[in-house]
Formats: C-alpha cells, sequence, structure tokens
C-alpha cells in the first residue's frame, strides 16, 4: 500500500500568528484514539469557532502511519516503529512530518499516543491508576522548561 496523509491547517490568524500547535497521532497503528480525539476537536472547533483564540494557528496530522492503521499494527509497512525512526528518517512517514515540522515551526508539537489501561508494564511498576491523557515531553532537551514544568503539572 502507499501511504497518504491528511494534515490540517485551522487558523483565523491572517498570516500572523502568535501561537503556533501541532498536533499529530496514530504514529503507531493500532492506537486510532489520537487520531479520533483530534478529528473530535476539529468537528467540535467548526461548530464552534469562537474557541480558537485569534492568536493560535493549528496544525494537524490525525494519522502518521496509515499503513499500520489499515493492518491495526503497530508498525508501518516497512516493519519500522516510527516512533523511533527520528533520527534518520529513513522512513517516508517520518521525513514527511519533520518536513512540515519545518515548514510551520511549532511553538508546542503534540504527538498522540494510545496507553492500553490494563498494561502489564504499568502494572509491574505498580501504577493503579492511570491519567485519561499523559503528556510526556521530557525526551527533548531544546524544551522550553516552562513547556515542561506545565506537561508535568498536567
Ligand atoms: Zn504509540
Amino acid at each position: 500500500m502507499v501511504a497518504q496523509w491528511i494534515w490540517l491547517h485551522v487558523s483565523d490568524t491572517g498570516n500572523n500568528p502568535r501561537w503556533t500547535l501541532f498536533f499529530f497521532a496514530q504514529q503507531h497503528g493500532n492506537e486510532p484514539a489520537g487520531k479520533d480525539a483530534l478529528l473530535y476537536m476539529l468537528q467540535y472547533l467548526s461548530k464552534n469557532p469562537g474557541l480558537l483564540p485569534p492568536n493560535i494557528e493549528l496544525w494537524i496530522m490525525p494519522m502518521i502511519n496509515p499503513d499500520g492503521a489499515v493492518q491495526n499494527k503497530q508498525r508501518n509497512a516497512a516493519d519500522a516503529d516510527l516512533n523511533r525512526a527520528h533520527l534518520l528518517l529513513e522512513q517516508p512517514e517520518t521525513w514527511v512530518l519533520h518536513q512540515i515540522y519545518k515548514k510551520i515551526k511549532p511553538h508546542v508539537a503534540v504527538d498522540c499516543h494510545e496507553f492500553s489501561r490494563d498494561s502489564e508494564g504499568y502494572s509491574r511498576k505498580g501504577w493503579l491508576e492511570w491519567p485519561e491523557i499523559m503528556m510526556d515531553c521530557a525526551n527533548n532537551p531544546l524544551l522550553h522548561p516552562g513547556i515542561y514544568q506545565s506537561g508535568k503539572r498536567w
């Protein structure tokens, strides 16, 4: 299968946004919840356009790994874990994602994943309750400390 991507731009800022936010999801094809959440957010914003602050633009790529999604598997058609393929950019999916990232230069990027509530890994760690939304932003050394602290607070 040849991968096809959709990316969307939502803005009421003209060409002068104060903040650029980039949401993307489903790097892992068997994790559709992030894509569903982003599409729901778009639908909700289309019905309530006043909710988007005038100085914010959104860029949304709801499905990074369509080949994995069609087969309901984590990896892409080349059997690569895209979430581990951002350094060499040998996979077309991550190459496209980085091209978009370079084009829009977001202030904040949100990579949506899905975690099982009955994960054995979580149980082994002694975690008894799992958050509805997990924000993990500690893996980028260039991240502004204020954003990291906000992620920890949420
Ligand atoms: Zn994932």
